[in-house]
């Protein structure tokens, strides 16, 4: 068995100045203190208050010497084990600093709590890093194999009203899949419905995720039952583009799209947590060349028309995010093809929460 550490960011609203100003304190102390290392100890920083078990992480972090000023001083809870404590009936039990229950991740020396989700081959916590605004958690998990997959599924993504969020292709057997069609109109209803009543939050955004959480369970499941690697759109970059307002037809598919980037998230840990390779390609013209012949075509809402005369799709009207989905199928499949063995060709992006 293998192992993988990831790290996540969970925000939080807590006022934890006084902690953190603590935690300055003790980093100072041993930085002035880093050549008397017998001064290292957590009972000669105990008047700053902090649990011993968290000024020992501070001074043996900046007590190391080879840091000369205490800057950006977190509060770091290890899960050390090292402690073990006698019961009254003689057993001894071990004593952790963090324990995670229930999506429930409790810091006991801070006395805090929050909730998490680790998801899938969740094994143990290494370490809670405290920040004014967000706590970083470090985890292990087991390490999925790859699983040998042979075909390609293209994802592609929008949010037109009346059309599905998510055209699915599986680029071997040209199977289509269309989830979501009731995205737009959710969105749709509850728009209406902030205008009618003037209310700003009522229930969309728990809705859409729950819809996000649907749409990526179907199709991983589905590349999973046929061993497909999953191909989505790279839409990096793209919304920083579309505020600049540059006008690019690229970008204006994506505007107010942030529920895009969710669900793409949503299908890459599914998929990887799974051991189905995950590819992004690039998104330039998958919607206006022809997934037949690859010229650019002519492209009106949900209709495609390739412009080549020579094309065996001409001159047949298509439906234009179906035919996207198929270039990006074809691009990843042409990617995937070039790299011999590539298990992981991507690199994981950090499952915010
Ligand atoms: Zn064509």
């Amino acid at each position: 068995m293998s192992f993988v550490v990831r790290s996540y960011c969970v925000k939080h609203n807590l006022n934890l100045e006084t902690q953190l100003k603590a935690a300055f304190g003790v980093a100072q102390f041993a930085v002035q203190n880093k050549n008397n290392r017998k001064k290292l100890s957590s009972k000669y920083v105990k008047h700053f208050g902090l649990p011993s078990a968290i000024s020992n992480q501070i001074l043996r972090k900046y007590g190391r010497g080879n840091i000369k000023e205490a800057t950006n001083v977190n509060l770091i809870v290890p899960n050390s084990s090292k402690r073990n404590y006698k019961m009254k009936d003689g057993t001894t039990k071990e004593y952790r600093n963090i324990t995670y229950e229930e999506e429930t991740v409790i810091l006991k020396p801070l006395k805090l709590q929050f909730r998490w989700n680790p998801g899938r081959n969740f094994l143990h916590i290494n370490q809670v890093e405290v920040l004014p605004n967000r706590f970083v958690i470090s985890a292990t998990f087991e390490q999925v194999e790859s699983i040998r997959c042979e075909g390609v599924l293209g994802i592609d993504l929008n949010c037109g009203v009346g059309r599905d969020i998510a055209n699915c292709v599986n680029l071997q057997t040209g199977e289509i899949l269309n989830y979501g069609e009731n995205g737009p109109n959710i969105r749709k209803y509850y728009f209406m419905k902030r205008k009618k009543h003037k209310v700003q939050n009522n229930g969309e955004t728990r809705k859409m995720r729950d819809l996000d959480h649907k749409i990526s369970d179907r199709i991983v499941n589905y590349a999973l039952r046929h061993k497909l690697r999953v191909v989505v759109e790279d839409l990096k970059g793209i919304r920083s583009t579309c505020r600049k307002g540059n006008g690019s037809r690229v970008a204006n598919r994506f505007v107010n799209s942030w529920s895009f980037y969710r669900l793409q998230q949503f299908i890459e840990y599914k998929a990887k947590e799974r051991g189905i390779v995950f590819l992004k390609v690039k998104p330039h013209y998958t919607s206006q060349e022809c997934s037949f012949c690859g010229v650019i075509g002519k492209r009106e809402k949900e209709n495609f028309r390739c412009s080549n005369r020579r094309c065996e799709a001409f001159p047949r009207v298509l439906n234009s995010d179906i035919n996207a989905a198929f270039n990006i199928a074809k691009r990843g499949a042409l990617e995937l093809s070039t790299v011999p063995n590539s298990e992981e060709p991507t690199t994981r992006a950090d499952n915010v929460s």
